[in-house]
């Protein structure tokens, strides 16, 4: 048995034991096992054999039984036990994004409903709403999850994917046969929605790297078995294929295996201008056939005295050019971003409170905040009116008081109504730090009224970003009719700001846009739009967007120290 079955046992174990309600330091234990023995460069069974185990940290003497009754029978009586009390199948419902093991266990309890499509058919059915604890938002964020976490149309937002491409590869790191193993194809390349999660190993033992890939935990079906290459489809319906080089290979593969195609094709085609062949085997002199294996990308670009091109710019939009002139951007690193500018707390439609989202957002280095909750026309979700927005005003200006090395800034999010007309008066939106405005209600008027109401958004002088400016929702809610060209030069002229929102089912602006956006000299804010404080954490999507449209530091406002800000803001 390899150490990563070992170890999947055990976390799955600590998963069950964690739904079924048990002790959390319980649950923790087989949890820090799981991850210990995942980590262990050498093979548990020699571990065992020396009678070394109770060394490993986190493994006492009740796990190293269990170890040994693993290691002897490929499995153990508290796992068949607890399979028999509770069906495998909803430890998948874990990763449903909001929903946790506490929930999972009273909809069981009262629905036995044990699969994610019976779960999915619940909440359709409004079977949800009505069980302890629960109602019509939990259903709805329950349904919510279950679809971010299938995307659409065969294909799957990036989070899901890199999670699952995640998981795979710290499993197979734990061969000892896998030299190098990394990510390729559009989820390399961070695309918005993933078809097949792509993986490239190098080995002088392909053979055992395959067998090892197609007993890994989740794998559902296996498509396709050759000796360095297989296919299979997880749980989950998603497919991942694997391939496997030889190590003096792998950095030709990646490049090649990474994509995408239009790059490949130009790239290979500067390669033969100057007489070499460049593929997936390494670099070849055409005439002599001496060949090149480079030891890293970057040597595969810098071979032709190119720059090195990120994978998120490799899509043929003009980078190998600017790669030949020495002109690529400087990208964005997610770094450099100082705040966020867009989040919701506890006193509208979010789940923290204004304190708990500051105490995250400190832990994750940030300058600033901008407390932006929804408008009071926004009634279902739970829209302030001038009066809470007052209260909030003055509850912030306490804990500014109070808390150090964080400056959290006053906003709103603030409806652009139908009429053109903001839903607060300039009066009060003339007193807050951050004004961010958006749509939310009226999305099928026609082109022109539509347009007319954002660009009404980018001429009020207190209005500074406009949020998610399409409105599109990724597999759920095609982009509003608008004309962002209009809207562009509008927000050009005016100074205003347009976002690029890092939920990943919605990353508005996309990548072609706010690249179109940068070319027009309009600035950008990426922000999280975080609705819990576990959303601030999104803000690595819209980089990567950002990434993907060739931004640099200077183009994205929440880059700059928060008195530059500031001044930024006051200056329109
Ligand atoms: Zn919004
Ligand atoms: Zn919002």
């Amino acid at each position: 048995m390899k150490n990563f079955e070992v170890a999947f046992i055990f976390s799955d174990i600590a998963n069950i034991l964690e739904i079924k309600g048990e002790n959390f330091f319980k649950v923790r234990a087989y949890r820090r096992a799981a991850h210990a023995i995942s980590n262990l460069p050498e093979d548990l069974q020699d571990i065992v054999e020396e009678n070394r185990i109770e060394e490993v940290e986190g493994i006492g003497k009740a796990l190293s039984e269990k170890i040994r009754e693993i290691l002897s029978t490929g499995t153990c009586k508290l796992y068949e036990d607890l399979k028999k009390e509770f069906p495998r199948d909803i430890v998948a419902m874990l990763r449903i994004p909001g929903l946790g093991a506490k929930k999972i266990k009273i909809i069981y309890d009262a629905l036995h409903i044990s699969s994610i499509d019976e779960l999915e058919q619940a909440a359709v059915s409004h079977r949800l709403r009505t069980l302890p604890g629960m109602g019509v938002k939990t259903e709805l964020a329950i349904l919510k999850g279950i679809r971010m976490l299938r995307g659409e149309a065969g294909k799957t937002l990036l989070p899901t994917a890199l999670a699952l491409a995640e998981d795979i590869v710290s499993m197979l790191t734990t061969m000892p046969e896998v030299e190098e193993i990394d990510i390729a194809g559009s989820l390399r390349r961070r695309k918005e929605l993933i078809g097949d999660i792509d993986i490239l190993a190098s080995s002088n033992k392909p053979d055992d790297v395959i067998e090892g890939f197609l007993r890994l935990p989740g794998v559902n079906e296996i498509l396709a078995k050759g000796s360095t290459k297989a296919s299979v489809r997880l749980d989950l319906g998603i497919q991942v294929d694997l391939r496997v080089v030889e190590p003096c290979l792998f950095h030709c593969a990646l490049q090649y295996f990474t994509g995408s195609k239009e790059h490949n094709a130009k790239l290979r085609s500067i390669f033969q201008q100057k007489g070499f062949k460049l593929n997936e085997y390494g670099i070849y002199k055409e005439n002599s056939g001496e060949a090149f294996f480079p030891r890293s990308e970057g040597e595969i670009y810098n071979f032709l005295k190119m720059q090195y091109i990120a994978p998120e710019l490799r899509e043929d939009r003009g980078e190998l050019e600017a790669a030949m002139q020495g002109n690529l951007p400087v990208l964005l690193e997610r770094q450099d971003i100082k705040g966020d500018l867009h989040i919701h707390t506890d006193w509208s439609d979010g789940n923290n409170s204004i304190e708990a989202i500051a105490a995250a957002a400190k832990s994750m280095g940030y300058e600033y905040i901008a407390i932006t909750d929804h408008s009071k026309s926004l009634k279902i979700a739970g829209g302030l009116d001038e009066k809470r927005l007052r209260e909030q005003m003055e509850v912030i200006k306490k804990l500014n008081s109070e808390i150090e090395g964080l400056r959290i800034l006053s906003g709103i999010e603030v409806d652009i109504l139908s009429n053109e007309i903001m839903d607060f008066d300039d009066e009060i939106l003339s007193k807050l730090d951050v004004v961010v405005a958006s749509i939310h209600s009226g999305f099928k008027q026609d082109r022109e009224k539509l347009t007319r109401r954002i660009i009404a958004a980018c001429e009020n002088p207190h209005v500074d970003i406009i949020a998610h400016p399409t409105g599109r929702m990724l597999g759920k809610r095609e982009p509003y009719d608008v004309d962002m060209d209009l809207i562009m030069k509008a927000a050009a002229r005016t100074n205003t700001i347009l976002e690029i929102n890092s939920s990943p089912d919605r990353l508005d602006l996309n990548d072609m846009m706010a690249r179109r956006a940068k070319d027009m000299g309009v600035k950008i804010a990426i922000n999280t739009d975080a609705h819990e404080k576990e959303g601030l954490k999104d803000m690595r999507f819209g980089v990567w967007n950002a990434r993907r449209a060739w931004l640099e530091k200077d183009n994205v406002i929440n880059t700059r120290p928060l008195n530059m800000l500031i001044k930024e803001l006051n200056g329109r």
